[in-house]
C-alpha cells in the first residue's frame, strides 16, 4: 500500500474502529494510592519507633537512622511481593528531564539453591546504576562510570505495574562517585532547605515564636495533545522528534476558540478517565481536566503538593499520559509546539511556600497590607524574579519551548511579575513609604437575586504574563509542557532563599535600629521596590510596546532562544547564587550547562536530519508523481486538440525544485563541525539551521496546497487534529 493509500485506509479505520468501552468506573475509597506505600500503610507494618521516625522524616525531612531503613525494607518487601511485584527498582531523574529506572530482582539463590527473596536497608537506601550512559556534563569520564542512587525517603515508594510485570519503584538521589548531583532531585532538596532557613529567619524576626519547616508546593498543569496513533504512525517527524515539521494550516484552525472547554470528545474522556484511575492508584491527585485552545489539545491538572513529591509525581503523570494514550490507541503529545500555526502546550507550575505553624505565606487573606509576612514573601519574590530573570528564563529552555515563548500565544521570553489590581496598588503605596488599605474589592453583584452573591477577586488573571500572582501562590506560565517541573521549582526556590536572606539582613538592621515592625517592613520594601519594582507588569505581554518598554526602559533581557537564555547559567551572578545559597556547586552548575547545551543542540540536529530526509523521501516523489500525472494528462488531452493551463505544473516544479535546494543547503549546514565554543554552536542551530528548516518547510506546505489530495503521503493537519 502506497503512503497516501495507506493514509485513506487509516481515516477509515479510525472512523469505523470500535472504540475503546469505558471501563467501569471503581470508587475512589478502593483506588485511591492502593499502589503506594503510604504512611498508613507503613502504620500497621513497621514497629512503633520505625513507624515515628519515618513519619518525622517525611514531614520534617529529619534524619533518618540506618537501622530504621532495615525495618522499612522488610515492610515494604512484605507488600510489594503481596503487590505481585519480584522487582524493586531506584528511580531517579537525571539531567535529560525523564525519569530513569534501574530493576532488580528480589530473588537470590541460598546455599542449597532454593530461591528466596531478599531486601535489606542497604539494598532500599543504596544503589548503583552504571550511570555512564546518561549525562554529565564531564563530572564523569566515562571510564570512571560510577554514579549511585539513594532513596529519597520524603517520597514514597509505590508499585508501577506494566506489561512485563509489576515493580516496587523507590523515588531516589542520584550523585556522581565524588558526590556530585547528576539530577534533578538533589538540588530541587537543597533548594527548599535553603529557602526554609531563609524563611525560617525572616519569620523570627518578626517575631513568630513557632516556626514550622518551611516547604515549597507546586500544583502543575499539563497541557497535551492526542493523535491518533494510526496518523502519528504515518508522520515519521511525530514519532522521532514529537512534533511536525511539515504540515500546511488546516482551513478551519482554532480562531472559533470552539474547543476550549467544550465537551470533551467520548473516546477522550474513556481515555482520562483510564489515566485517572492509574493516577489514583499512584496516589496522584488529578483534579481537573478539560479540552485545551487548540483542536485535539487538552489539559489535566493534579491537586498541589510539596514540590518534591509532586515533582515525582509529575514525572509519574507525563510517563502515564503516554502509556495509557498507547493501549487506546492515540500518541500523547507533550512537545511545546507539535502543529505549527496551533496553539502550543505549557505546563503551568503553580508555586507557594508554606508551614504548619504560619500557613500558607503567599496567600494575602482578607486584608493584604495587614498581612506583614505576606508583603515580605511577595517582595521576596519581585526581588527574585527582577535579578534572577535570566536564571527562570535559562531554567525553561529548551528546543521545543524556543517554538513557544514570544511566539504571541504564549508568555513573552522576558520575565516580568504580574501581580494583580489590589496587590500592585499595595506595592505603589509602599515605593512611596506608605501602607494603609488600598481599595477594597468589593462584592461581585449580578443583579440576580438567586444566584449567592461571592467576594470579587482582588486581580484578574493576565494570561499573557509569564509569572503571575493567582490569589495564593505564583504560576510560573512559560515552563514548557515536557519540561522536568524540577527545574523552574529550584530556581524560584532559590532566588526565593536569596531574597529572604537578603530582606532577614535588611529587617535585623531596622529592628535593632529600633523602628517597629510595621514601619521596618515598609522600609525594607521600599528599598526592594526602588530597585526592583521595575519588574511588576500588569499589561499586555504579547504586544510589541512591552517588548520595547521591557528592554529599552525597564533594562529588562529578552532572551528568545535558548542559545540566548543557557549561557547565563555560566553568568557570576548566577553562580553566586547557587554557591552562597548551597544549591548547586560551580562544578554541578556547569555541568548542567554542558548537558543542557548539548540536548539543544542533538535536538535540533535530529529535526535538520529529519527535515532532509522527509522532504528528499517522501514529500519531493509525491511531487514528482502528481508532476508526471499531469504532465501525461496534458499530452494525452493535447491529442483531442485541448490545451491544459499549466500553472499548477509550473508551481510544483518551482516549489520542488526551491524545496530540494534548500534541502542541499540544510544538509551542507549540519554538517559543520568547528565551532569556536559551546554558545557559538547553539547560536548556530538556532539561526542557520532553525532558518533552513523553516525555509524547507515554506515549499514544502506550499506543495501540500497543490497536490492532489489522495496523492498526499502524510496525514494531514485537519486529520490529526480533528479526527478522533
Ligand atoms: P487555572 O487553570 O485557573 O490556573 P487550575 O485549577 O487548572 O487553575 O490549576 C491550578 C493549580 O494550582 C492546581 O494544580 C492547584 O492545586 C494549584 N494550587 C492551588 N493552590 C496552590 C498552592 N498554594 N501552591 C501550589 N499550587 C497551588
Ligand atoms: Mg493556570
Amino acid at each position: 500500500m502506497s503512503r497516501s493509500e495507506s493514509r485513506a485506509q487509516a481515516v477509515f479505520e479510525i472512523t469505523t474502529g470500535e472504540p475503546i468501552a469505558a471501563a467501569k468506573p471503581k470508587s475512589l475509597e478502593e483506588i485511591w494510592a492502593s499502589d503506594v506505600f503510604t504512611l498508613v500503610k507503613m502504620e500497621s507494618a513497621l514497629s512503633k519507633s520505625a513507624f515515628r521516625a519515618m513519619k518525622k522524616t517525611m514531614e520534617t525531612g529529619a534524619a533518618l537512622a540506618p537501622d530504621v531503613a532495615d525495618d522499612v525494607a522488610a515492610a515494604m518487601k512484605t507488600w510489594a511481593l503481596s503487590k505481585g511485584a519480584n522487582y524493586f527498582a531506584h528511580v531517579f531523574y537525571p539531567l535529560t528531564g525523564a525519569s530513569a529506572e534501574k530493576h532488580d530482582s528480589f530473588i537470590v539463590t541460598d546455599a542449597s539453591g532454593k530461591a528466596i527473596t531478599e531486601f535489606s536497608g542497604s539494598l532500599l537506601t543504596k544503589g548503583e546504576p552504571d550511570g555512564s550512559s546518561f549525562p554529565n556534563g564531564g563530572i564523569r569520564k566515562t571510564n570512571a562510570a560510577r554514579g549511585y542512587t539513594f532513596w529519597d525517603p520524603t517520597s514514597p515508594a509505590f508499585i508501577l505495574d506494566t506489561e512485563n510485570g509489576a515493580t516496587l519503584c523507590i523515588p531516589s538521589v542520584f550523585v556522581s562517585w565524588t558526590g556530585e548531583a547528576l539530577d534533578k532531585k538533589v538540588p530541587l532538596m537543597r533548594s527548599n532547605a535553603a529557602m526554609n532557613a531563609a524563611g525560617t529567619k525572616v519569620l523570627k524576626l518578626m517575631g513568630e515564636q513557632e516556626v514550622a519547616p518551611l516547604n515549597s508546593s507546586c500544583g502543575a498543569e499539563q497541557e497535551y495533545f492526542l493523535v491518533d496513533s494510526t496518523f502519528a504512525n504515518l508522520r515519521p517527524d511525530l514519532l522521532l522528534a514529537g512534533r511536525t515539521l511539515f504540515g500546511a494550516p488546516p482551513a478551519k484552525g482554532q480562531e472559533f476558540d470552539d474547543h476550549y472547554f467544550g465537551a470533551i470528545p467520548e473516546r477522550v474522556q474513556v481515555y482520562m478517565e483510564a489515566v485517572e484511575e492509574t493516577l489514583y492508584r499512584l496516589g496522584i491527585p488529578a483534579k481537573t481536566r478539560h479540552n485545551e485552545v487548540a483542536p485535539g489539545q487538552f489539559e489535566i491538572a493534579p491537586y498541589f503538593e510539596s514540590a518534591n513529591v509532586a515533582a515525582d509525581h509529575q514525572q509519574m503523570l507525563m510517563t502515564v499520559l503516554k502509556n495509557t494514550a498507547r493501549k487506546h490507541g492515540f500518541v500523547c503529545l507533550l512537545h511545546e509546539k507539535p502543529f505549527a500555526g496551533i496553539n502550543g502546550s505549557g505546563k503551568h507550575v503553580n508555586w507557594s511556600v508554606g508551614n504548619a505553624t504560619q500557613g500558607n505565606l503567599l496567600d494575602p487573606g482578607a486584608t493584604p497590607y495587614e498581612n506583614l509576612n505576606f508583603l515580605l514573601f511577595c517582595g521576596a519574590v519581585i526581588r527574585g524574579v527582577h535579578l534572577y530573570g535570566p536564571l527562570l528564563r535559562a531554567a525553561i529552555a529548551s528546543a521545543g519551548n524556543d517554538h513557544r515563548l514570544g511566539a504571541n500565544e504564549a508568555p513573552p521570553a522576558i520575565l516580568s511579575v504580574y501581580l494583580g489590581g489590589e496587590i500592585e496598588a499595595i506595592f505603589e503605596q509602599i515605593k512611596d513609604g506608605k501602607l494603609d488599605g488600598a481599595g477594597e474589592s468589593g462584592i461581585m453583584d449580578l443583579g440576580l437575586s438567586q444566584i449567592i452573591p461571592f467576594a470579587k477577586d482582588s486581580g484578574d488573571r493576565n494570561r499573557t504574563s509569564p509569572f503571575a500572582f493567582t490569589g495564593n501562590r505564583f504560576e510560573f506560565r512559560a515552563v514548557g509542557s515536557q519540561q522536568s517541573v524540577s527545574g523552574p521549582l529550584i530556581a524560584m526556590n532559590t532566588m526565593l532563599a536569596d531574597s529572604l536572606n537578603w530582606i532577614a539582613e535588611k529587617l535585623d538592621a531596622e529592628l535593632t535600629a529600633g523602628t517597629d515592625k510595621p514601619a521596618a517592613v515598609v522600609a525594607v520594601l521600599k528599598a526592594l521596590m526602588a530597585e526592583h519594582g521595575q519588574v511588576i507588569f500588569g499589561g499586555d505581554g504579547y504586544s510589541a510596546e512591552w517588548h520595547r518598554m521591557a528592554v529599552e526602559e525597564r533594562g529588562l533581557l529578552n532572551l528568545p532562544t535558548t542559545a540566548d537564555a543557557l549561557p547565563y547559567l555560566k553568568d557570576e551572578s548566577i553562580k553566586a547564587l547557587f554557591a552562597r545559597t548551597g544549591v548547586l556547586s560551580s562544578v554541578e552548575l556547569e555541568s548542567r550547562y554542558e548537558v543542557y547545551a548539548e540536548v539543544y543542540i542533538l535536538s535540533i540536529a535530529v529535526e535538520a536530519r529529519l527535515a532532509v530526509d522527509i522532504a528528499k523521501t517522501i514529500i519531493y516523489p509525491a511531487a514528482m508523481r502528481y508532476l508526471s500525472d499531469l504532465a501525461d494528462t496534458s499530452a494525452s488531452v493535447a491529442g483531442m486538440g485541448i490545451e491544459l493551463d499549466a500553472t499548477t505544473a509550473k508551481t510544483i516544479a518551482a516549489e520542488s525544485n526551491a524545496m530540494m535546494s534548500a534541502v542541499a543547503r540544510l544538509a551542507e549546514a549540519f554538517r559543520k563541525e568547528d565551532f569556536a565554543s559551546t554558545e557559538e554552536h547553539m547560536q548556530y542551530c538556532a539561526g542557520v539551521i532553525r532558518g533552513l528548516m523553516d525555509e524547507v518547510r515554506l515549499h514544502a506546505d506550499a506543495l501540500e496546497a497543490e497536490i492532489a489530495d489522495e496523492q498526499w503521503p502524510l496525514p494531514k493537519y485537519r486529520e490529526m487534529l480533528f479526527i478522533k
